[in-house]
């Protein structure tokens, strides 16, 4: 009983989004074990798997001590016998032996470098991979049929794979802000995504813009795209309406202006130039050092539209995590018999579409406290 008493138990709400989930992480070691498990599931076709690990991680992320003795995880939400099964292998063992022959499993290896190729989804990957192909030069070799997405994701490789850093991603908004500003002045544009949760480095950089008087985005993005080509900014771009209804669970086409949601998958061309504009390197010219060095990187960028009336919606549907947009429709559905999109959200008992302006209200209407970008790093 005395050791028992000195063993600190933790207690954490179900739902991610009742949670606040800072980048201080006490537990890297333990999530970082679930979180390869769960991508080892989704590059798997293994969505239920994938998702129930990325729970279990995102209650570890939210422990303030590290932990070291299983009794702590008793009555914790989100961890099933598999979870656990790990957890404990590491803290008795120092390693997971299931994480470990994952890492070194040659279908995992080549799921993880194929599917950095952009535009390779784990589809294609799993048919390259039954065709022998499992490597980069496997599959320039094999001289297979790529769309335009994967034809520069091949040729960026490099790049992409690289982590942006928050310095290049504000460098990166100064352009994405000029362009607006040159095509309807008074549009706003707004850093989402993992930067807008404060994290330092991320896979991407996520913006959204709108502009305050309610119709005026309307064909907004093909202009923005224009003015990017012509200063020679974009390697690849990719202008979709959103799909997002139509493929997610999120309500039937509430509205027509739904359909005004536009999305642009890039490729961007950061030079040392803007950098320096931007004021994040040291100022430098160009000397015979640079001989051959490449002075650019290629950096993926998404870009989003929202009519005003959604905008509220679209910020929190794009902030992310992953998970915590997850949880917030499934606490929304079960919890509250409504439903919530980066369009709206519905009430299921009053029938009825509710306004909201801010995030802070969506998370009202939830009937949730307000948590900030920064603690939403489930
Ligand atoms: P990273 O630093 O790795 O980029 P991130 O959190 O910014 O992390 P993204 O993949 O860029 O991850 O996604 C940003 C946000 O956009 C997430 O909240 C995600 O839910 C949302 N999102 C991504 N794809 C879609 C989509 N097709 N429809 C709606 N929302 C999406
Ligand atoms: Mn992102
Ligand atoms: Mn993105």
């Amino acid at each position: 009983p005395t050791n028992e008493a000195e063993v600190e138990v933790f207690s954490v709400p179900s739902y991610a989004c009742q949670r606040r989930t800072t980048l201080e992480n006490r537990n890297t070691v333990l999530t970082d074990a679930l979180s390869l498990l769960a991508e080892n599931a989704e590059l798997s076709a293994e969505e239920g798997r994938g998702v129930a690990f990325r729970r279990a991680a995102a209650v570890l992320k939210v422990l303030p001590e590290p932990v070291t003795d299983m009794t702590q995880l008793r009555g914790l939400p989100c961890l099933g016998e598999h979870s656990l099964r790990v957890i404990k292998d590491i803290l008795e063992n120092g390693a997971s032996s299931e994480v470990e022959s994952t890492k070194q499993s040659e279908r995992f290896k080549a799921l993880k470098v194929l599917t950095g190729i952009f535009g390779v989804g784990a589809k294609t990957a799993d048919r390259w991979i039954r065709e022998g192909i499992h490597d980069l030069q496997q599959l320039k070799d094999s001289r297979p049929t790529l769309n335009r997405a994967q034809r520069a994701g091949l040729e960026h490789y490099d790049d992409i794979n690289q982590p942006v850093s928050k310095a290049e991603a504000d460098a990166i908004g100064q352009v994405v802000e000029e362009a607006v500003a040159a095509v309807l002045p008074g549009a706003q544009v707004t850093l989402i995504g993992g930067f807008r949760r404060g994290k330092l480095s991320g896979h991407d950089v996520d913006f959204l813009i709108t502009h305050p008087e309610e119709g005026r985005e309307v064909g907004l993005m093909p202009k923005i795209v224009s003015w990017l080509e012509s200063q020679g900014f974009l390697l690849y771009q990719k202008t979709t309406r959103n799909s997002y209804l139509e493929s997610e669970d999120g309500p039937a086409r509430p509205c027509s202006n739904m359909d005004r949601f536009e999305r642009c998958f890039s490729v961007f061309k950061l030079s040392e130039d803007e950098k320096r504009r931007a004021g994040q390197t040291q100022s430098r010219h160009a000397s015979a050092e640079d001989g051959g060095r490449k002075l650019w990187r290629a950096v993926r960028v998404d870009l989003v539209v929202s009519p005003i009336s959604q905008f509220a919606f679209a910020l929190l549907g794009w902030t992310g995590s992953k998970l915590f947009e997850r949880e917030l429709r499934r606490w929304a559905g079960h919890e509250k018999t409504m439903s919530l999109s980066s369009h709206a959200l519905y009430d299921g008992t009053q029938r009825t579409y509710l306004r909201a302006t801010s995030e802070e209200e969506i998370f009202a209407h939830l009937g949730l406290d307000y948590i900030p970008p920064s603690e939403r790093n489930a």
